[in-house]
């Protein structure tokens, strides 16, 4: 996707936090611990774009905005997206403004994006922070999926199949974490340490968007 939107710098020392992983390692999960312990108001966690249904207990705004695919394609056109990704026949984009508003006003973004997302955001964003959330085992990853019990049988045999691949595109990401059972508060708590020691290396780093 070429852009035509200006570019824009964020402020000095914010910064684009990507956390991304196969489907079911617990990205949706550290997210949340990671907004009920640290409500930091420097930090906007970036509301994805997807042109499926919701499942149940997700909540449209907060988790993600569920769009029709025409909606998603339209506001593809008017360049409203960082970065679109179709997986599994569904759309995720990366809203450009919600990232853009969040660095110029020195707030750390952070987004939650499949594997082939975050690759097209290293594309555009070099200095972006790509953290890739591992399972312990490729029967984890399983296991979790089947547990969470959200997918059509279809659907989950279709991301069962894409996950070696997806964990073995781990080139390029500047940190691997394995989310190991039942501690996605210990990996969340990593990120935590990741972001602040990123912070204290380039404290006057400004991302360009
Ligand atoms: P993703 O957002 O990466 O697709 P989810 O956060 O939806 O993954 O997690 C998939 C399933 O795995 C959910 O049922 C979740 O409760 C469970 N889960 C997440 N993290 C862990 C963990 N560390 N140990 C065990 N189960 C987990």
């Amino acid at each position: 996707m070429s852009s035509t939107k200006p570019r824009v710098v964020g402020a000095p020392g914010a910064q684009l936090v990507v956390i991304s992983g196969p489907s079911g390692v617990g990205k949706d999960t550290i997210i949340r611990v990671l907004k009920e312990r640290n409500p930091d108001p420097n930090r906007q966690y970036v509301i994805t774009y997807k042109s499926r249904d919701r499942r149940p207990g997700e909540v449209d705004g907060v988790d993600y905005h569920f769009v029709s695919p025409e909606t998603f394609q339209r506001l593809a056109d008017e360049d409203a997206f960082l970065e679109t990704a179709k997986v599994y026949d569904q759309w995720s984009g990366t809203p450009f403004d919600q990232v853009a508003d969040a660095l110029q006003s020195g707030r750390d973004a952070v987004l939650k994006v499949d594997v082939q997302g975050a690759h097209a955001v290293r594309q555009k964003v070099p200095d972006a922070i790509l953290i890739f959330v591992a399972p312990p085992s490729l029967e984890t990853l399983s296991g979790r999926l089947i547990g969470r019990a959200t997918e059509s049988e279809d659907q989950l045999q279709r991301r069962q199949s894409a996950a070696a691949s997806e964990l073995a595109s781990q080139t390029g990401f500047d940190y691997v974490l394995v989310n190991r059972t039942d501690e996605a508060d210990a990996t969340a708590e990593e990120i935590e340490r990741i972001v602040a020691a990123e912070r204290a290396r380039h404290p006057r780093r400004q991302i360009r968007v």
